[in-house]
């Protein structure tokens, strides 16, 4: 199997690094080929505009999506991003490991995926959900919060993580063909005794090695 693992934590000595450590380890040590985007020490650029081409569709108005097609079609991503679109269609399973941020993914890895999930290439015409692009391949959120468990419920204080993840989950993954797994919630490790974050990581390492039979989720509606 091969894997990708996107990464977004800016120090590697986190308790986010320490999974992205154990993610590697563990599918290496498993016979599996992992490649990974390291996007704070790859200083990965963010922001999405022009610079995301070497071509030009429209020199006069700059609309994202028609120069995305247009760079589809006569090949014309910008070295950074041709990079990643190549890692995400060349794996089997992509994991994305990050800290929820604004009950959201962190700039560096929202912009990484405005800026990466181009039309044309990704997305567009029929292609959309069970016909989707990335049909077959399958993709797992890997996140870490700062509140325990208990405020993450239904009705509970911040709500339901499953609706939380669902704009990810289902509006960036699913909506471009990505069977998801269940997502893999490490809640409040700040909070916590080390030994409860050294048994986080013996089951993230255990649910690893048997990730490939695993069957994926339904990631729920509006
Ligand atoms: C801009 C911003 C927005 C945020 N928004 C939200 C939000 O909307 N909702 C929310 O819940 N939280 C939010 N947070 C909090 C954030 O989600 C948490 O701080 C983060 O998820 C914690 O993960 P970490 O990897 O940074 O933990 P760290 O603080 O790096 O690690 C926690 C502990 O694990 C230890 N550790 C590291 N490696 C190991 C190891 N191998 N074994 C055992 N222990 C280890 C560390 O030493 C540390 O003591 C926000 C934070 C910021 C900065």
């Amino acid at each position: 199997m091969k894997t990708f693992i996107v990464y977004a934590h800016a120090e590697p000595r986190s308790f986010n690094g320490a999974l992205f450590q154990t993610a590697q380890e563990t599918l290496r040590a498993a016979g599996h080929t992992v490649v990974t985007s390291d996007l704070y020490a790859m200083k990965f650029d963010p922001v999405s505009d022009r610079r995301n081409f070497t071509t030009v569709k429209n020199p006069d108005f700059f609309k994202q999506q028609i120069e995305e097609m247009h760079a589809t079609d006569v090949g014309g991503f910008a070295p950074d991003v041709e990079a990643e679109l190549c890692k995400m269609e060349a794996c089997d399973l992509m994991i994305w490991q990050f800290p929820l941020w604004w009950f959201g993914l962190p700039g560096i890895l929202k912009g990484w995926a405005d800026r990466v999930f181009a039309m044309g290439r990704t997305y567009g015409g029929e292609r959309f959900y069970e016909n989707g692009v990335f049909k077959g391949k399958r993709a797992l959120l890997s996140v870490t919060t700062g509140g325990p468990q208990a405020v993450y419920q239904k009705g509970g204080w911040n709500g339901d993580i499953h609706a939380i993840l669902r704009p990810i989950q289902r509006g960036i993954l699913r909506f471009t063909g990505w069977s998801v797994l269940a997502p893999n919630i490490v809640y409040a490790p700040v909070r916590v005794i080390d030994e409860e974050r050294q048994t986080w990581l013996k089951h993230w390492a255990a649910r690893l090695r048997a990730i490939e039979s695993e069957a994926p989720i339904e990631v729920g509606e509006y």
